[in-house]
């Protein structure tokens, strides 16, 4: 039987998630011998750009013309598109910013002349803003275990479905304290289970790096921040991080209502 052919490209990110494969150590000898790789350049400069894939696994936002060119050419040649780690998947740190005027604050940081890049920069969106997106991974940077089930599926045709449940489940198989008791913010709540509840489990609190579930009541979590003395400031802050521009915005609109 014919190896899947597959590609590990990176758009606007840190590269972490690549890196993060590269560092599948012991299982990387299975993963060359299961698939053929045909672009992975954080590893190899052998690559073989004019191939069609099976899989294309992509990392990063679009961020400049220039992600936009090359996302586009890989959707054409893969016949399956993953979206791995937060910045594919909803946009990243990047586009997370609470100011709508995304060209201002751009010019602010890099000054008049768009000297700082080759190509045109744009606002930074998640891949699936662009192109069909098949199959999701989140996390920031994403995980060995996830990816290995996930890699292990795409391999014998399944196309996974990312869970819908948050990551207070997989606390709670674990057996681990809530840390939200204990008078932390913790967006366990809101965030999508996949991680196994890493961060809980070493007892630091959730930042929603997996991104927020589907049916998230953050009206509820919001209150119960509130009712614990946390401020709107505090509240606000720690769901942008990952929680995205219009949903914080969402936040606080909700939370200054409530102070009247
Ligand atoms: S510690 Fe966080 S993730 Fe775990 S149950 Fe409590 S709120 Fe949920
Ligand atoms: S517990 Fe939360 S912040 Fe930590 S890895 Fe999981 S989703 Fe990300």
């Amino acid at each position: 039987m014919a190896k899947p052919k597959i590609g590990i490209y990176g758009l606007t990110g840190c590269a972490g998630d690549q890196l993060n494969i590269l560092n599948c150590e012991d299982e990387l000898l299975k993963i060359f011998d299961i698939f053929e790789i045909k672009s992975f350049v954080m590893a190899s400069s052998a690559t073989d750009e004019e191939s069609s894939l099976d899989v294309a696994f992509v990392e990063g936002s679009v961020s400049t013309e220039k992600d936009l060119e090359d996302l586009k050419e890989i959707r054409k040649k893969a016949k399956i598109l993953v979206a791995i780690g937060h910045c594919a998947v909803y946009g990243g740190v990047q586009a997370m910013f609470m100011d709508r005027e995304w060209e201002k604050m751009y010019r602010k940081v890099y000054g008049k002349k768009n000297a700082v890049t080759l190509t045109k920069p744009l606002p930074p969106k998640p891949i699936a803003s662009y192109v069909k997106v098949d199959a999701v991974l989140p996390g920031c940077p994403i995980e060995k275990e996830p990816f290995l089930k996930l890699a292990g599926l795409l391999a014998k045709g399944v196309i996974p479905r990312h869970p819908d449940f948050p990551v207070c489940a997989e606390c709670k198989w674990k057996e681990n304290e809530c840390l939200l008791l204990k008078g932390e913010i913790c967006l366990g709540p809101l965030t999508n289970s996949g991680c196994g509840a890493i961060c809980p489990s070493l007892n630091v609190s959730c930042i929603g790096c997996w991104g927020p579930i589907e049916k998230e009541n953050w009206e509820a979590e919001a209150f119960l921040l509130k009712e614990r003395g946390f401020s709107t400031e505090d509240i606000v802050k720690r769901f942008s991080i990952f929680g995205g521009q219009e949903r914080a915005e969402k936040l606080k609109k909700y939370l200054e209502s409530k102070e009247g």
